[in-house]
């Protein structure tokens, strides 16, 4: 238990780095590690396959969500998008959100599909919404663009800590480590306190985290 206290939580990323225990983005075959399972509506054609969801290391749901930049028309995508909330509702996993350009769609969506999955916002820079999406019980994660974002740094700081993950999504530039070190001074915590209570967010939000952990191969 004392080394898993120390772990650092990666919630959302696109390879396995090593630094504690990394959530990857599932695109294709079945990783090694802990990953989230999900299709992006640029991926349209593809099948979405129910049984990768039962692998003991497939912890959450995402990156799922819309983006308005995306060439597939937004009601393809909340097709889908709906789809795999209904999948988390399920099986009861946590959801990493893609949002560009639709926010009232997800919020929305959010209102009218209940689930008891924590629903969190990947990669957030939308920092005019922060306390309103806040109020709706969502959580905020937190990549390495609050490492110069100077308006993310202020949104940063009146996040709440149970509210909070943090992540490095494709970036190979910066370090998870990089993000914890700057967001426990911004917060003005020890990078043990902060470490400590994103830890504790994942243990009470990612049950299935547990079953996984015992299996050998990890
Ligand atoms: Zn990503």
């Amino acid at each position: 238990m004392e080394i898993i206290q120390k772990m650092l939580i990666n919630i959302h990323c696109h390879s396995y780095t090593n630094n504690g225990l990394e959530i990857l983005n599932c695109e294709g075959s079945i990783p090694s590690s802990f990953f989230s399972y999900g299709l992006l509506s640029d991926s349209i054609n593809s099948n979405i396959d129910p049984t990768i969801i039962t692998n003991n290391k497939c912890i959450a749901i995402g990156e799922i969500g819309l983006d308005k930049t995306f060439q597939t028309p937004i009601n393809k995508q909340i097709e889908l998008f709906k789809k795999q909330v209904l999948l988390a509702k399920e099986n009861e996993l946590p959801i990493l959100l893609h949002c560009v350009k639709a926010w009232n769609e997800i919020r929305a969506i959010k209102k009218e599909i209940q689930t008891n999955s924590c629903w969190i916002y990947h990669g957030f820079r939308k920092t005019s919404i922060a306390s309103e999406v806040l109020n709706e019980g969502v959580f905020i994660s937190i990549g390495t663009a609050v490492l110069f974002d100077k308006k993310l740094q202020e949104c940063v700081k009146v996040i709440p800590m149970q509210k909070l993950f943090l992540e490095t999504d494709a970036t190979m530039e910066f370090s998870i480590q990089d993000v914890y070190e700057k967001v426990a001074l911004l917060k003005n915590v020890s990078l043990q306190e902060l470490e400590q209570n994103i830890f504790e967010n994942f243990l009470n939000h990612f049950k299935k985290w547990d079953i996984g952990w015992k299996e050998p191969n990890y």
